[in-house]
């Protein structure tokens, strides 16, 4: 229960593997290190059994202690409400705005007026609900601070730019921040007569309702365009202390003992008896798909590459895309009927696109599992020296917190961003020369990267340089005396009783 003298927050996640792993460790956070109550609204989307768990875990055991989570279900007739061809990043916006009576009577029936609702990307249509009520308003941005600064400049870029952005033959300006390469641009601004474009700009517009921005990264990482986001030009409004805040890095604890569970037992077993830092991991996130020429090329690179690998393989698709949450309202893991067994006797190279003979051959040095691993313990292994991702943002500081050098493979969101601030300006990840979003990334580009990354050089830099990134995120949350820990704790002071 809530006890009544310190401050409350209700934290709304939005449907996503994504957007509900920050959020639940926002709140671990406020409750163990800022002594504050805390209540989770969830939406979910019925489709990922990932979030089901994440939740059921958060609630239960250890979770249920530390705060609260109240489980929204989404609209029951969105689908017929909606345009078939509609996004998934516009469906979203639908879920979130067609849940706010369910979520204002939620925050009514709390028995305490919560001081404050902290919501994410997708969320903050209820601002409104927040103000209604007397609650202060925060935005969780659950990337990095120059994908949040493109998302408060995007309304700006909307005035100035003619045309579609992708077409421009300058790079993009943000006051204050590197400029964004025209093809970079995050998902929602490839289209502007998509409907996801005009959600995605009045988002942006609400950015600047919020009493504060936090974000999911930390000084030491990116003091530069934090420093930009705090400048009025930039924000669209008068910034004062607090209003820009660097909390993280937020991420998922390795849980000790995900190793010993039976399903996962085969895997660790097999990566206890690897040397130390030679495995690669393969992940493209939640819900990453490559094309089927996509995955028969990365297929040849990592057998070329003779390197020791983990492979989350997914059925493919058409294109390289997203596709696994949230397509047609209903199962996430309905490609292909996949059993969920770890290890190689569970698929048949057939049927997730794999070259013939590629598991057999690659029997003693890889490790394939189908659709979904426990990433945050493979990461944390040992073995494990480097991570091919698609640079997902909670990945990516997955594999800083475990010192694993990236390779990074944007393949839809925000992720082409990501990959120009992980490999061009902080230098944590290699990326092949292709783009992976506009062709097929051939066998020995795959090769190269990975021999690259895993024995060469340009590997070494990158271990050393994400060696130093770990070390300061560390530091940031450290409680007491971390840039994230006293940002944070600005905010819940405020709401201290007798300060208030
Ligand atoms: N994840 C996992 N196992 C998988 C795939 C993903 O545990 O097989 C987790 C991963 O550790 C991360 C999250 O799912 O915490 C994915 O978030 P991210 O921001 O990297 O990408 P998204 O899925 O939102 O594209």
């Amino acid at each position: 229960g809530v006890e009544r003298n310190k401050p409350h927050f209700v934290l709304l996640s939005s449907p996503g593997t994504g957007h509900l792993i920050p959020i639940l460790e926002l709140g671990k956070r406020l409750v163990t290190h800022h002594d504050a109550a805390v209540t989770i609204f969830v939406v979910s989307s019925h489709s990922s059994q990932a979030e089901t768990e994440l939740t059921t875990d958060a609630a239960g055991p250890g979770g249920g202690e530390l705060f609260n989570v109240v489980k929204i279900p989404p609209p029951d007739d969105l689908s017929a409400a909606i345009d078939p061809a509609a996004t998934m990043v516009t469906r979203l916006f639908l879920v979130m705005r067609e849940v706010r009576p369910t979520i204002r009577s939620g925050l009514i029936s709390l028995p305490v007026r919560p001081a404050g609702l902290i919501v994410d990307l997708f969320g903050t249509e209820s601002f409104e609900i927040a103000a209604e009520l007397g609650m202060a308003k925060y935005l969780l941005s659950t990337s990095n601070a120059w994908f949040t600064a493109l998302a408060i400049h995007s309304p700006v870029l909307d005035g100035e730019v003619e045309g579609e952005y992708v077409d421009q033959k300058e790079p993009l300006e943000i006051p204050g921040c590197r400029s964004i390469r025209p093809d970079e641009v995050v998902d929602p601004m490839l289209d502007r007569k998509n409907r996801q474009y005009l959600e995605y700009i009045r988002t942006g517009l609400e950015f600047r309702k919020a009493d504060g921005i936090l974000i999911n990264t930390w000084e030491d990482l990116e003091p530069t365009t934090l420093s930009a986001l705090r400048n009025d030009e930039l924000f669209g409004r008068r910034v004062i202390e607090g209003d820009v805040l660097a909390i993280g890095p937020l991420v998922r604890p390795v849980e000790p003992n995900h190793s010993t569970q039976t399903i996962n037992e085969p895997l660790f077993s097999w990566l206890d008896k690897q040397p130390n830092a030679s495995v690669v991991y393969v992940c493209f996130g939640s819900g990453g798909t490559l094309s089927i020429e996509q995955q028969t090329e990365l297929a040849w690179g990592l057998e070329l590459s003779k390197q020791r690998f983990i492979w989350v393989v997914r059925q493919p698709t058409a294109e390289s895309r997203y596709s696994a949450f949230f397509t047609s309202g209903n199962s996430g893991t309905d490609d292909g009927g996949a059993t969920a067994e770890l290890g190689l006797g569970s698929i048949t190279g057939h049927s997730y696109g794999l070259p013939d003979g590629f598991l057999e051959r690659t029997r003693h040095v890889g490790f394939v599992v189908p659709d979904w691993a426990p990433q945050a313990e493979i990461l944390g292994h040992v073995a494990v020296g480097g991570f091919l991702c698609h640079g997902g943002w909670n990945s990516a500081l997955e594999s800083v917190r475990s010192g694993v050098p990236m390779m990074v493979w944007p393949l839809y969101a925000e992720q082409r961003l990501n990959a120009t601030l992980l490999a061009e300006e902080l230098r944590l990840a290699a990326r092949t020369e292709t783009a992976p979003w506009r062709g097929v990334v051939g066998r020995e580009e795959v090769e190269g990267m990975v021999g690259e990354v895993m024995t060469g050089e340009k590997g070494e830099g990158i271990r050393e340089r994400v060696k130093v990134a770990q070390r300061s995120g560390e530091m940031a949350v450290e409680r007491g005396s971390g840039s994230s820990y006293t940002a944070l704790d600005m905010v819940v002071s405020k709401f201290r009783r007798g300060t208030a």
